[in-house]
């Protein structure tokens, strides 16, 4: 028999297995906060079940659904987790202490099927969407790895893959992420990253309250198809509509995410023209300055000059704007999107 990942089941889940196995309803809720809040690591930790029931759980579910392969903690905290899954895929996380926050950033699929030009997850192509089970434990296992030093604080869909592309999976991990009987986050401390499937959108915004963050990178179509290809599928004019229409919750707004690639997407006159786009969406615009890649993946990228970041954020202010210059965080551990898996997919191959 295949072995259930408990962490697939939301609470009304596990309460409908639990009854399949033959044992009282109200055994859900128990088990749902010995994993979510007291973060056992074993059924044996919970003293409170029959002998029976534990039995059952042993031979019949498995608990975790990764294993930690692989950690590294730079010297600003910025630690990244590298996780083997039960077929051998590897994903990562990364846990950014900013206090008083601490941002754990979260994988949704292996790989990423929408090669956008400056993302190294892209170049691994995609392998699998994640499981409730996979997503939903790395957030319960780095809190368990961290223990009482870092508490998680908040939790963003930025790590490998595209969230809106394994829909059901991740909306499911965040029911279990805002359940008050399971890792009890807010939806506001839940931010949902995605590069634009304004399908997807659509219902995000008509099933879940979390903050949403779009990759826009570009400020208009033919620069933002070419660096990202899933702009040829859903343009960047329709996807503004969308985000005009989107549910906000009152004093929300949309984060827009906007790389900053030396002499492609930086001048004054592209920082105008995003100005331009932008109006009448409720925006906040992240400046995130290109994060270099390894060497043996030649992007031509560069990152521009401070004083061209600068510069670029200033246009956006002074048409009041709200635009922050996301640092850079965890360099030397190579903590930007998809570099610890891509490494260690080299060093494998290289072997
Ligand atoms: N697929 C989703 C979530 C994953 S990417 C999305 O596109 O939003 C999370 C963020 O990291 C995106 O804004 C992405 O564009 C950014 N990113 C990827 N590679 C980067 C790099 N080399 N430097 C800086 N940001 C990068």
């Amino acid at each position: 028999m295949e072995p259930v990942f408990i962490k697939n089941y939301t609470l009304p889940d596990l309460e409908a297995w639990v009854e399949s196995i033959g044992e009282a309803r109200f055994r859900a809720r128990q088990l749902f906060r010995q994993i979510y809040n007291r973060h056992i690591r074993s059924w044996d930790e919970c003293s409170d079940l029959s002998k029976m029931f534990r039995a059952q759980l042993e031979f019949g579910t498995l608990l975790n659904a990764s294993t930690i392969v692989e950690k590294q903690e730079a010297s600003d905290g910025t630690t990244k987790y590298l996780w083997g899954l039960h077929d051998g895929q590897l994903i990562e996380s990364v846990l950014i202490p900013d206090p008083p926050r601490c941002t754990l950033c979260i994988s949704s699929q292996v790989g990423c099927p929408f090669q956008c030009k400056f993302c190294l997850t892209g170049t691994l192509g995609f392998k699998r969407n994640l499981s409730t089970a996979e997503i939903v434990d790395q957030v319960c296992q780095v809190g368990q790895d961290q223990g009482a030093r870092r508490r998680i604080t908040n939790i963003v869909f930025m790590g490998m893959g595209e969230p809106l592309a394994n829909y059901a999976s991740v909306l499911q991990a965040i029911r279990i992420m805002v359940d008050p009987n399971g890792l009890a986050f807010s939806h506001r401390r839940i931010t949902l990253s995605t590069a634009g499937l304004i399908p997807q959108l659509r219902r995000l915004g008509s099933e879940s309250p979390v903050n949403l963050a779009i990759s826009l990178h570009a400020p208009d179509d033919a620069l933002r198809s070419e660096l990202m290809p899933i702009n040829r599928k859903y343009p960047l004019p329709e996807l503004l509509s969308a985000c005009r229409e989107y549910p906000l919750p009152p004093r929300k707004r949309i984060t827009f995410e906007y790389i900053l690639l030396d002499g492609v997407n930086d001048s004054p006159k592209q920082a105008r023209e995003l100005v331009r786009v932008l109006h009448g969406v409720r925006a906040k615009v992240n400046l995130i300055p290109f994060n270099p890649v390894d060497s043996d993946f030649r992007f031509n990228y560069r990152r521009p000059s401070d004083a061209r970041i600068l510069a670029f954020q200033e246009v956006l202010q002074q048409a009041q704007l709200t635009a922050i210059i996301r640092q850079s965080r965890g360099a030397e551990i190579s903590a930007a999107c998809g570099q610890l898996v891509a490494k260690s997919s080299n060093s494998v191959a290289s072997d």
